[in-house]
């Protein structure tokens, strides 16, 4: 699987096997993004063009860099992919210089990207070429080079952090949403198909892993793998409803799908600021840098509504202090 040789087999000790969805047909859920993919794929294809440039937006774990290679396959071109923070101009020049025709170029955390890296790709979006400097100082020269036709698609969880100009330059931009329990479950359901040795995991154990995973398939494939050491150590390995629950009340993992680090924040928040902060006293009070909170914790706590953000900082709603056994403030009534 070259495809899946590159930048990220994660270290993951299944990597051998090609776990990630290889189609758009194995790709679960997100059906509109998908229709939208096809239609774009399908009309590039018969035009023998390369496809738009398409960003991606989510939170971690939906499936960003599943999609990019996807897209890839799709569309038989070949895959190169980045990191946006660690990309410097020349990186960049030499990553575009050895593109092929219609290759798909994945950046990761293309929101990380400096601004002047950014917007040395402006011509290679727009037009397929790229300014290089000759030589060095004032005797330097610019010469243009010509890049194949491709097609660069950029991940990213905070699509506000593309400067707009740059941002304007993506043809498609492709948002994915949280997964509902049931898709999670079909996700679990292969993966405990596909892991060698198979897991054997009961259906309503799936479920309740899935509706545990706070709407990201990563979680649940990283939750599926712990919760599967637990039965192998704990039981006869096969996962139970009732191995299932014990697995997760043992990794603290809660009947939402909170884990410890969700839960301290809260509580950090309702305790230590009286259900009111700004994003850096919060950083500093758990010990968490800034982009992970908004990146990671604070979507989720968002949806489910237990955190609004508003001009004067974050807000532990009702539903919060309820979940975590706290008497309702009076100031908050809804
Ligand atoms: P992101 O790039 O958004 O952080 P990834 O593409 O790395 O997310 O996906 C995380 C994990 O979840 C991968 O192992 C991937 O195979 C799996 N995954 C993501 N979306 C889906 C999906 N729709 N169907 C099946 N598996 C998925």
């Amino acid at each position: 699987q070259t495809l899946l040789s590159d930048s990220d087999s994660e270290g993951l000790e299944d990597s051998q096997y090609s776990l990630r969805p290889q189609t758009l047909d194995e790709f679960i859920g997100q059906g509109r993004v998908k229709k939208q993919l096809r239609i774009h794929i399908e009309a590039a294809k018969s035009r023998g063009q390369a496809l738009a440039h398409i960003l991606f937006v989510s939170p971690p774990g939906l499936g960003k860099t599943t999609l990019a290679r996807i897209v890839a396959n799709e569309m038989g071109s070949s895959f190169k992919s980045a990191v946006g923070p660690a990309m410097e101009r020349l990186d960049i020049a030499t990553l575009l210089t050895n593109l092929e025709e219609r290759a798909i170029f994945f950046i990761d955390e293309i929101h990380r990207m400096k601004g002047y890296v950014q917007e040395s790709m402006y011509p290679a979006m727009e037009d397929y070429k790229i300014d290089l400097p000759i030589g060095q100082g004032p005797a330097a020269d610019i010469i243009t080079v010509p890049l194949a036709h491709f097609t660069l698609v950029g991940a990213t969880t905070r699509e506000g952090l593309l400067g707009g100009p740059f941002r304007d330059r993506f043809g498609n931009r492709i948002h994915l949403d949280y997964y509902s329990p049931e898709e999670i479950q079909i996700a679990i359901n292969r993966l405990s198909e596909r892991l060698q040795p198979s897991v054997k995991i009961e259906e309503d154990a799936e479920y309740e892993l899935a509706r545990r995973s706070r709407g990201t398939m990563r979680i649940a494939e990283n939750m599926l793998r712990k919760v599967r050491d637990y039965a192998t150590v704990e039981s006869d390995g096969i996962i139970t409803y009732e191995i299932a629950q014990e697995a997760l009340d043992f990794f603290e993992i809660d009947e939402l799908g909170l884990d410890d680090n969700d839960r301290t924040y809260l509580r950090t928040m309702i305790e230590k600021f009286r259900g009111r902060a700004g994003l850096k006293a919060m950083a500093v009070a758990v010990s968490e840098d800034e982009r992970t909170i908004e990146e990671v914790y604070e979507p989720y706590l968002i949806k489910l509504g237990f955190l609004t953000l508003t001009p004067m900082g974050r807000v532990a709603t009702d539903a919060a202090y309820q979940h975590l056994g706290y008497p309702t403030p009076e100031y908050q009534s809804t």
